[in-house]
């Protein structure tokens, strides 16, 4: 018999351990600062080089660089190493889950990644990293080096559409799978949370791990409130035991 495919949405939930703050949370810098929400709008971030300024400052600040995978992204990296078939698909822009380990191709970035750098007119992307010795060094608003146009981070930003590749690929793996774990995520944003609709539609156990209440709690088979550090490495040393799990 195969294994089931286990497909994991993992939210802002599962990197607060790592120090990452949830931005979008009621305690989270987009409510404490409303300024701070226009250094990551597409709109004004293209048109003002002094939004640009401040937004590579921010940059350089933030934490999701210097962050380590915490419990829960280890767990998720040993229950692929176990031989179940894993899909991540985050709505984090830290890397952590590749970080803890997961092959990259099994990650699905829905909100692309703060460890690169694009060019909004050429796309060559370049490590984070490399950008921000620049903006270390004195370069302000640093220009793409291959074609000199504007660079931004390979962030979703406010205004800007998602991958439409990397959409095609969850909205398959939601339908594919058997069991869908979304874990540290509100349910509120679309489209991620349309996709724990969609898995469940398909026939896919749906289990919820969230703090607070998600408006697909009552669609789910099971909903755990515990902190995720020690519920999700719990849950999925029972799948991998292959207890209660089998598809429907
Ligand atoms: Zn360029």
């Amino acid at each position: 018999m195969n294994r089931p495919l286990v497909a994991i949405l993992s939210g802002a939930g599962v990197s607060t351990d790592s120090g990452i703050p949830d931005y979008r949370g009621p305690n989270g810098l987009w409510q404490r600062d409303p300024e701070a929400e226009k250094l990551v709008t597409y709109e004004y971030y293209m048109g003002d080089p002094e939004i640009r300024r401040r937004a590579w400052l921010m940059q350089r600040k933030t934490q999701e660089l210097r962050a380590e995978p915490n419990a829960a992204h280890r767990a998720v990296t040993e229950l692929e190493r176990s031989g179940v078939p894993v899909r991540v698909i985050t709505q984090n822009v830290d890397g952590l889950h590749q970080l803890a380990g997961l092959p990259a191709r099994k990650v699905l970035e829905l909100h692309g990644t703060a460890r690169a750098v694009v060019c909004t007119r050429c796309h060559e992307r370049t490590p984070m990293e490399d950008v921000l010795a620049r903006v270390d060094a004195g370069e302000d608003d640093p220009a793409c080096l291959t074609c000199g146009s504007i660079l931004k981070p390979a962030t979703v930003m406010f205004g800007e559409r998602l991958d439409p590749v990397v959409l095609g690929q969850a909205a398959a793996i939601a339908k594919a799978c058997q069991v869908f774990i979304a874990v540290g995520s509100t349910l509120q944003v679309q489209p991620a949370a349309g996709l724990a609709g969609v898995a469940a539609d398909h026939g896919a156990r749906l289990v919820i791990v969230n703090a607070e209440p998600t408006p697909y709690d009552e669609l789910a088979d099971e909903v755990v409130r515990e902190p995720i550090g020690t519920a999700l490495p719990e849950l999925l040393r029972q799948l991998r035991a292959g207890d209660s799990y089998s598809a429907r």
